[in-house]
């Protein structure tokens, strides 16, 4: 046996699982096909600029899922403080109305707006979560025919759970978010360093118990009935006891045999919608803004954040660094669909909200990603219906990552997908249950 456990993939989901396996004693080996780790949370550095993959920040800070990872490494993360919200909203930003208070006391809605926004929000957080999981916003709203209402909803989805499309948000995924967030007393932060302190942090307690290759592409799994004992990649075949695969789980039917997993499996995981959109990131060679807080247009839904405001050291003195995101549907992006138009309308926006932008552009890096978050929490990919952390036929194989069945989304799915499956294994392994 190479170790106790193999880890395919080295995003957070996979960093995070082994890290915590490592830490509990197990001696892991995490094999990541990139030369360099994170995934989709991956980082570089540009003429003296960190810059990220895309926009990233983490839920709820030190109460959210990235934390929690680290606080069962016995270590914490630490988070930069990060302004308040805003809208953009009839040409200037205004607060962003996010939580009841602040509704009932927006000027950006009329006083019955307010109330009718307030009463679909307090509804949502009475009802049981579980009879919400498979309805949409749009249908738990009866369709919200204020305009102002449905408009605000649709930022608040759009920002929460990267679903800003009422009619393709799960209303349960949304309560789930809002019940966090009522509980929560940081809503949003930056971890010090960004990404890169999560990634090397994930990896150097990792590599206490185990050892993390880069540059190594897993091709596919050796299955003997109900066990995988072998993982092919590169020239040789590695074996452990248990298999933790961290990849996109749209790609893991594509690492077996024909009939090794079950075919119910194979349709769910290639039928996954991710989150979709455009990405862009500049760098700029003046600071335009002081504005630190996460920065919304409602029409489009985008949003974006003056990174280096938060966390300077993201940036050369006297620059600056700014990431936007524009959700768009994955049919869109993947079938490139009208994306030209898409992409000028984002930097219509931009330059509407910050005149002179472009004239302070260093270098700049737009992308259009078909697989922003792993899933798009639509009714039918809500909690209940994704795919679990197990496959029924394999005893020693577990699934982790941003499209599992664990809660949040994007990031804090990875990180909690890892919580659960560090529990399984390890259960699996010493025959405890936690
Ligand atoms: C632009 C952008 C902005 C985002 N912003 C946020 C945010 O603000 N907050 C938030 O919470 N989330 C955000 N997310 C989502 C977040 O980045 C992801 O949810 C998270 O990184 C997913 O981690 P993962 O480990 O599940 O998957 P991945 O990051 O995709 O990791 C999978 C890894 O497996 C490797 N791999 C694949 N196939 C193989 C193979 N055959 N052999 C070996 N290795 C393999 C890949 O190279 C990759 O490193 C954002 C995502 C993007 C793209």
């Amino acid at each position: 046996m190479d170790a106790d456990v193999l880890v395919i993939g080295g995003g957070y989901a996979g960093l995070s699982a082994g890290a915590l396996l490592a830490n509990r004693g197990l001696s892991v080996i995490l094999l990541e096909r990139s030369p360099h780790l994170g995934g989709r949370a991956s980082f570089a550095e540009r003429d003296g600029f960190l810059v990220e993959y895309g926009l990233h920040a983490n839920r709820f800070a030190s109460q959210g899922a990235a934390a929690e990872v680290f606080r069962r490494l016995g270590r914490e993360l630490e988070f930069m403080p990060v302004g308040e919200p805003e809208l953009w909203w009839e040409g200037r930003f205004q607060p962003l109305p996010n939580s009841v208070p602040k509704i009932l006391k927006t000027p950006l809605l009329p006083p019955q707006a307010r109330a009718e926004a307030v009463a679909h929000l307090l509804k949502l957080v009475a009802l049981p979560v579980r009879s919400l999981y498979p309805r949409s916003l749009h249908d738990i709203t009866g369709g919200c025919r204020r305009k102002e209402v449905r408009t605000l909803l649709q930022v608040l989805s759009g920002i929460g759970i990267i679903a800003p499309d009422l009619k393709r948000s799960s209303a349960g995924e949304f309560a789930a978010f809002l019940k966090k967030a009522l509980r929560s007393r940081e809503k949003v932060g930056y971890p010090k360093g960004g990404t890169r302190a999560i990634i090397t942090g994930l990896k150097g307690e990792l590599e206490r118990n185990g050892e993390v290759r880069t540059g190594i592409s897993v091709t596919g799994l050796k299955v003997r009935g109900s066990l995988v004992e072998g993982v092919e990649a590169k020239d040789r075949v590695w074996s452990a006891k248990a298999v933790v695969c961290a990849i996109p789980l749209r790609d893991v039917p594509s690492l077996f045999g024909e009939g090794d997993l079950p075919p119910d499996f194979v349709r769910k995981y290639k039928a996954l919608e991710p989150t979709a959109g455009i990405i862009l990131d500049l760098g700029l060679r003046g600071r335009l803004t002081e504005r630190s807080g996460l920065l919304v247009t409602a029409e489009p839904v985008t949003m974006g954040q003056f990174t280096s405001n938060i966390d300077p050291s993201t940036a050369p003195p006297g620059k600056a660094l700014l990431s936007w995101f524009y959700p768009l549907p994955f049919w869109k992006v993947s079938e490139r669909e009208g994306l030209e138009e898409e992409e000028k309308r984002l930097r219509g926006l931009l330059q509407e909200i910050f005149p002179g932008l472009w004239d302070l552009v260093e270098w700049e890096r737009c992308m259009h990603l078909e697989m922003v978050d792993g899933f798009l929490p639509s009714p039918e990919q809500s909690l209940p219906y994704r795919p679990g952390f197990t496959v029924p036929t394999l005893k020693n194989f577990f699934l982790c990552g941003d499209a599992t069945a664990a809660p949040g989304t994007g990031g804090d799915t990875a990180f909690n997908s890892a919580l659960a499956v560090a529990d399984l294994v390890e259960g699996y392994l010493r025959g405890k249950s936690h």
